[in-house]
């Protein structure tokens, strides 16, 4: 498989350095203190960075088609990943280029499923950065990791739809800017196991839709959130708002699956990257017991065993990525699954020992590597657990052919001696 890059994503690769090199760093302690001392995730200089950016063409990055009218330069997977890598070392500057989630995924599976008319209404207003999303399937009442347990319901009435239920850990559904959800819930009690389920249009000012606390993560907030716990308390929407038909609510979540975790795992190398650049800084500028951290072997064995993994995970992502743009996401389902795994694992992994290289400073509320600590161990239940994905690839695991007996192979004990 042909790994690599265009000249297009050096090209851009330059340009958003330089945006952020400019734009970004230098706010980047500014929007820190807004999110976490003001509680502002959307500072008046986001809007102006947006500006900036489209302007300039680096809008919509992360999508992979898009049509004549609409704004932004797509990218293969392939040379995003490129992009997106860079963008992972400080996570709320994917904002800046309208390539924040869960808007790209809930992006894509408005284009694949929604008629013109729901184009035009709602993701017209999402690619031009008007607005924000949300992904509503959590429910705090049910095992949401099998998505056929989903209990929330879209009853038909009439013209409309009535929509019930709790959810929680709604990533993005309490922002200010968070204009409509995509709701996940059973429409056909008496179909399947795989047709019971469909995803609906909700406006989050429609009547009966009530945010209700915020749900961080070992108290870090992702930097579209705040997920929050969401009721939808018998809500009555058109019946146009249906997105697919009654029944394609899990084909429409899965449009969403490939890059929800492909562009995650892009993120989570270049953290990576980060927090192996924050060690070795620190393990520069402290001493303990008479010389630098960095002279211990242990702090190297931390640095180093971190960038022999990072350089696994981004060769994996690469593959991965030129795979999905190759053969399309279906028939890489199986490599998604096996890279969520190795990225979520490996990036929680340096983010331990990153935590430990920084002592108490670690676990400090300020610092990038707590931040990173919270968001690498969310990243091994988000988006399916660790264990959905492991067993997914066991069941993809063809039966062994040429070893049908192990007997060939191995040279068994003598009994008789
Ligand atoms: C930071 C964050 C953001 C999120 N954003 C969103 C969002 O935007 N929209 C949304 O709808 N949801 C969101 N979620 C929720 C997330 O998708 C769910 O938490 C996830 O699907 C798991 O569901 P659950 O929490 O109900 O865990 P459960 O289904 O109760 O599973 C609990 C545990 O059981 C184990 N388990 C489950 N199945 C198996 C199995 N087959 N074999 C072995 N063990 C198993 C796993 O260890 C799993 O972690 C978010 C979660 C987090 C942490």
């Amino acid at each position: 498989m042909d790994l690599s890059l265009s000249p297009k994503a050096y090209t851009v690769l330059d340009q958003v350095r330089q945006f952020f090199e400019q734009d970004i760093l230098p706010r980047n302690r500014e929007m820190i203190r807004s999110v976490k001392q003001d509680g502002d995730l959307d500072p008046p200089f986001l809007d102006q960075m947006r500006a900036k950016a489209k302007s300039q063409g680096l809008w919509n990055l992360a999508q992979t088609e898009l049509a004549d009218h609409q704004p932004g330069l797509p990218m293969s997977n392939l040379d995003y990943s490129l992009i997106a890598e860079f963008l992972g070392r400080v996570l709320w500057s994917s904002k800046a280029f309208n390539c924040q989630w869960p808007d790209v995924p809930n992006m894509v599976a408005l284009q694949r499923y929604a008629n013109e008319q729901q184009k035009e209404k709602w993701l017209q207003p999402l690619l031009d950065g008007e607005c924000q999303s949300a992904f509503a399937m959590t429910e705090p009442a049910t095992a949401s990791s099998d998505a056929k347990n989903i209990a929330a319901t879209i009853t038909r009435d009439g013209d409309d739809y009535i929509v019930d239920g709790l959810k929680w850990y709604i990533t993005g559904g309490g922002h200010e800017r968070c204009r409509f959800y995509l709701f996940l819930g059973v429409s056909n009690p008496d179909a399947g196991p795989n047709r019971q389920h469909s995803v609906i249009l909700v406006p989050r000012d429609a009547t009966g839709v009530t945010v209700g606390a915020a749900n961080s993560f070992f108290g870090y907030s992702e930097p579209n959130g705040p997920a929050s716990e969401i009721n939808f308390d018998q809500v009555r929407v058109p019946k146009e708002n249906l997105l697919g038909e009654e029944g394609e609510g899990f084909a429409v979540s899965q449009a969403r699956l490939a890059p929800a975790r492909l562009h995650h795992s892009m993120r989570a190398v270049g953290q990576c990257e980060l927090l192996i650049e924050l060690m070795y800084a620190r393990a520069l500028e402290r001493q303990a017991f008479g010389r630098p951290l960095v002279g211990y072997d242990t702090v190297q064995y931390a640095i180093a065993h971190s960038r022999v993994e990072t350089e696994q995970m981004r060769l994996l992502l690469r593959k991965v990525a030129a795979q999905v743009d190759i053969e399309g996401e279906k028939s890489a389902y199986r490599d998604l699954s096996i890279l969520k795994v190795a990225i979520a694992q490996g990036y929680f992994r340096i983010a331990d020992r990153a935590v430990q290289v920084f002592g108490a400073m670690g676990g400090y509320d300020g610092t990038p590597v707590a931040d990173a600590f919270a968001w690498s161990r969310a990243f091994r239940i988000g988006d399916g657990p660790d264990e959905v994905h492991l067993r997914s690839i066991f069941r993809a695991e063809p039966v062994p052919e040429m070893v049908l007996s192990t007997s060939a192979y191995i040279l068994p004990p003598d009994i008789s001696r």
